[in-house]
């Protein structure tokens, strides 16, 4: 049968990895829909919509033309014929994708995207062939996927995350690469705060915290609530 696995975290807690290990692990495909809010972002700034107009930002999004990878070993997101998996990662999506990803009609449109992408994996023209999904961010466990089969909440203490987003971003953990990394993590958490809620595990959600696990360890705990 086909299995959703919804894995909701905040950032640095190491579930994009995980989420990718796991789906190539276990034959599925994997949807990152935090992407999906940076692709948004992304697609509004090449428009010259502001982000702080909401109804434009809403009507842009509705009409864009984007094509969510979803191989775990190779998850391409292209827009508008463009690649642009890099690009959504640059400093400039992210310090202002919590504007697009707080806008209300953005989140219910990209929801709709996001059950879709879910729905069509658990079909036989898949890309996992009908085996399934992984689908990863905020809140998936509670409003995208709340009937997924597993549902986990990873979550690390934020010295931990915030050592992981450093080594991402600044290759180093001393203190100056701490300090520049706590306004991107801390901050964008706390934007992000005011429209979900996954710091808390609601019910039936497994809450696993990685802070002392590296991310082998993490994966193995991960595997083992999946099989359950
Ligand atoms: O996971 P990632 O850091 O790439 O997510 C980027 C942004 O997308 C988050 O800061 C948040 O604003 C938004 N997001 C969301 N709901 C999700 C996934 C991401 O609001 N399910």
């Amino acid at each position: 049968a086909p299995v959703t696995v919804a894995i909701d975290g905040p950032s640095g807690s190491g579930k994009s990895t995980i989420s990718r290990r796991l789906a190539a692990a276990e034959g599925l495909a994997y949807l990152d829909t935090g992407a999906m809010y940076r692709a948004a972002t992304w697609w509004c700034r090449r428009q010259d919509v502001e982000l702080t107009d909401t109804a434009a930002v809403a009507a842009a999004t509705e009409v864009m033309p984007l094509d969510m990878g979803v191989d775990p070993g190779d998850p391409t997101i292209t827009c508008d014929g463009v690649d642009i998996t890099a690009a959504i990662r640059l400093s400039e999506i992210s310090s202002v994708v919590s504007a697009v990803a707080t806008n209300l009609d953005v989140r219910a449109q990209l929801r709709e995207r996001q059950r879709a992408i879910i729905a069509a994996e658990r079909q036989p023209g898949g890309h996992s062939g009908g085996r399934g999904i992984v689908a990863e961010g905020r809140d998936i466990t509670t409003v995208v996927a709340p009937d997924a089969d597993v549902r986990i909440l990873l979550t690390a203490d934020e010295a931990a995350r915030l050592a992981r987003r450093a080594r991402e971003l600044h290759g180093t953990v001393d203190d100056q690469a701490i300090a520049a990394t706590r306004d991107e993590v801390v901050g964008r958490d706390a934007q992000d705060s005011t429209v979900s809620t996954f710091l808390t595990a609601a019910d039936g959600v497994v809450t696993i915290d990685s802070s002392a696990l590296d991310i082998d360890q993490t994966l193995a705990v991960v595997r083992r609530v999946v099989a359950q």
